[in-house]
């Protein structure tokens, strides 16, 4: 389609060309012949005013006897006059060539009338008193055009008019032999038209008819030209054609007034285009018939370079990255192909070294984040048991201790058993910093936790609540086992002194004990008081001893106890 379109294109603008240079050369020869036609007029005006010059000074002397060779020689110079004569002013024919209208009367003729002011050039016209004494072969009438001018003395005087008819068929020879090889070569025919159109001289049956209008107008819009138009004056199938017409009209001479006859050169259009739209024709059906082959070479061209792409296409889809040694084929099909599948292979190594070192990085990485995970756990658990531990003894700080304390209460509660909370508190400690100094004291506080220990059992809670105060919580014990175990704690203290340089340093601790079978709703709180009550106690009653809270209950429950 492509093909076709553009074959079209390109031969329609070779046929506009074409149009364009054959309508120039119409207008040349149009041109032509109106320049003969031109120099001829000039010519027969030049011959009119040489005879004059002859005949003038004969008229003034009276010879008139003497015209009639010089008319006839004037005849003989150019064979298309039908007519040459000399006529008095009063409009009678004098002389003629052949003698032919001799003394008839012109008078009334316009050429005369015309020519008795000055030289008078007249358009075609038909002959009338001429038409039955000349030869005529044709059986249309004879048609004339006029040439007049006339003859004065020295001083002025009117001496008579020298007239003349040419032939109109003058110009129709004039073109023929113009014509005759150009018709041969480009079968072109001339057309010439009076200045209102009407055809003077040009093919069969157009003679005396009036041009289209729309010609007529633009022929008369410029000076010379080319159009192309329909131009029929028959109603023959041959004329029914557009026709290529190249045109001009008559210019005349400055001494006479000119016809502005219109001169045309007409050529069938299809014929002047006739060889390009042939080769249009033969184009388009070429292109048609060597596009499907050009096709089908260009696809099967296309298939060729396409191949190995496709081929390295699907091979890179496959491609794997986790299998790095998979390596890409280097293709031979052509150059192109051989530097992508190359550079292909060279980026799929690289890719293949990168993702490498990518796993083994994230390898790594998850390592070292679970050891990060690891330290931040032990940390945190280091975090929790400083977060409940004493420092200074390594026992559960007071916070721990009720933590530990109520879910053991609760148990307790729950089992319907005893509990028993032992609290004790170093004796005149303040005394023993103010002597030995404040390390003392500290080590003095490791060595009280260390014996609290000693013991007691693993399942025993144990804690220091206090500055040197410390609390322990027994399960499922009776008030009488944990005094024990405050009694059996009290005497391994005061059995063990802590050995400074100074000398051995005693310590002692009074306790107190409270027992309690708990309820849902007690709380250590509740026991814990009990237990202080109790030290309290053990301090009033002298230190270094064991007070049980039933105890002092008993003892204020005797009359006459104090609290
Ligand atoms: P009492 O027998 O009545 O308990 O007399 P006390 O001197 O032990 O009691 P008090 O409450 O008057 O004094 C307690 C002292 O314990 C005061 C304080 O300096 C000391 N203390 C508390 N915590 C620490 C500690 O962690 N280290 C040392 N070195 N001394 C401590
Ligand atoms: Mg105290
Ligand atoms: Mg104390």
């Amino acid at each position: 389609m492509a093909t076709a379109g553009s074959t079209w294109l390109v031969s329609n603008l070779a046929v506009e060309a074409l149009r364009t240079s054959t309508g120039q050369n119409l207008e040349e020869i149009a041109i032509q012949f109106r320049d003969k036609i031109d120099l001829d007029l000039s010519e027969r005006y030049n011959d009119f005013n040489v005879v004059s010059a002859f005949i003038t000074p004969l008229l003034e002397q009276g010879r008139e006897a003497e015209l009639a060779p010089i008319i006839d020689s004037l005849q003989d110079n150019f064979s298309s006059y039908a007519w040459i004569g000399f006529v008095s002013p009063e409009g009678v024919v004098v002389e003629s060539n052949g003698g032919l209208l001799r003394g008839a009367d012109v008078s009334q003729r316009p050429w005369f009338n015309q020519a008795l002011k000055q030289p008078y050039m007249g358009d075609a016209h038909d002959a009338i008193l001429l038409a039955e004494k000349l030869y005529n072969p044709t059986s249309a009438p004879l048609r004339f055009l006029d040439l007049a001018l006339p003859l004065r003395s020295e001083e002025g005087k009117l001496l008579g008019v020298l007239g003349a008819h040419l032939y109109l068929d003058w110009v129709a020879n004039m073109g023929q032999s113009l014509m005759t090889p150009l018709r041969r070569r480009l079968n072109a025919e001339f057309i010439v038209a009076d200045q209102s159109g009407v055809v003077l001289i040009g093919p069969p049956g157009s003679t005396r008819q009036r041009l289209p209008d729309a010609l007529i107008e633009q022929v008369k819009a410029s000076n010379s030209g080319h159009l192309t138009t329909k131009l029929a004056f028959n109603d023959s199938l041959a004329e029914a054609q557009d026709y290529l017409v190249g045109f001009t009209r008559l210019q005349g001479a400055a001494e006479y007034r000119s016809f502005n006859w219109l001169v045309l050169v007409r050529k069938p259009a299809a014929e002047a285009f006739g060889t390009a739209r042939e080769l249009q024709k033969s184009l388009i059906i070429v292109g048609l018939l060597v596009a499907p082959i050009l096709l089908l070479f260009v696809s099967l061209a296309a298939r060729w370079t396409t191949r190995p792409l496709l081929s390295i296409t699907r091979e890179a889809n496959q491609w794997d990255p986790e299998k790095a040694d998979t390596l890409f084929q280097v293709r031979e099909d052509y150059a192109e192909v051989k530097t992508l599948s190359s550079v292909l292979r060279d980026l799929v190594r690289r890719l293949a070294r990168k993702t490498r070192e990518l796993n083994e990085l994230n390898a790594h990485l998850e390592q070292r984040v679970a050891d990060r995970t690891q330290e931040l756990e032990r940390v945190n658990l280091q975090l929790e048991t400083t977060a409940r531990t004493d420092s200074l003894t390594g026992l559960s700080n007071r916070g721990h201790y009720f933590e530990l304390g109520e879910t053991a209460l609760k148990k307790a509660a729950r089992s319907n058993s005893t509990v028993a909370v032992i609290m004790f508190d170093a004796d005149h400690f303040k005394k023993v910093n103010d002597t030995y100094g404040h390390a003392v004291g500290d080590r003095a506080l490791v060595r009280l936790a260390q014996m609290a220990l000693q013991a007691l059992r693993e399942t025993d809670i144990l804690a220091r609540v206090g500055g040197e105060e410390f609390a322990i919580m027994l399960e499922n014990t009776t008030e009488q086992m944990a005094v024990e175990v405050a009694e059996r704690l009290r005497a391994s203290i005061e059995a063990s002194p802590l050995v400074l340089e100074e000398g051995e340093l005693v310590l002692t601790v009074s306790v107190g004990v409270a027992c309690l079978k708990p309820g849902k709703s007690d709380h250590l709180e509740t026991l814990l008081v009990l237990a202080d009550k109790a030290l309290y106690a053990a301090k009033a009653g002298g230190r270094n001893r064991v007070c049980r809270y039933t105890e002092i209950m008993s003892a204020t429950d005797k009359p006459g106890a104090t609290s």
